[in-house]
């Protein structure tokens, strides 16, 4: 058996998250997956570089499809908090660092972190 390195660990967890997120909204597709795989790529040779980012994973995969999204659909993920306006897209915060969440700046909230839109989007407010 082998052992999965960390690293190959990181990638898979990141692509998990950004997968859910997607599937949240229900636009986890053949080609949005792709995506999600074309970053996952990239991503595993800078990781290998640079082995510390292994935290920053999340948060560059799920910018990484918010951009090809964007270019070939339009915003993602729209913004579950403002119920009025303009339909904007959430933020992933920190752009580069560990534990990123998904934020509107509209708003000035933490909508939820990387991987846990579906439970803020649709789920029943935890309070
Ligand atoms: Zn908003």
């Amino acid at each position: 058996m082998d052992p999965v390195s960390p690293l190959e660990q990181a990638l898979h967890a990141a692509r998990a998250r950004v997968l859910a997120d997607l599937a949240a909204d229900e636009v986890a597709q053949p080609d949005v997956v792709s995506m999600v795989e074309n970053s996952v790529v990239e991503r595993r040779w800078w990781v290998e570089q640079w082995p510390d980012g292994a935290a920053y994973l999340p948060g560059l995969v799920a910018q990484d499809v918010q951009d090809a999204l964007l270019e070939r659909y339009g915003r993602w993920p729209l913004c579950p908090v403002c119920g009025s306006g303009d339909p904007h897209a959430l933020d992933v915060e920190p752009e580069l660092g560990p534990d990123p969440h998904w934020v509107c700046h509209k708003a000035g909230v933490r909508v939820a972190a990387v991987g846990s839109l579906g439970a803020a989007a649709g789920g029943t407010p935890s309070s």
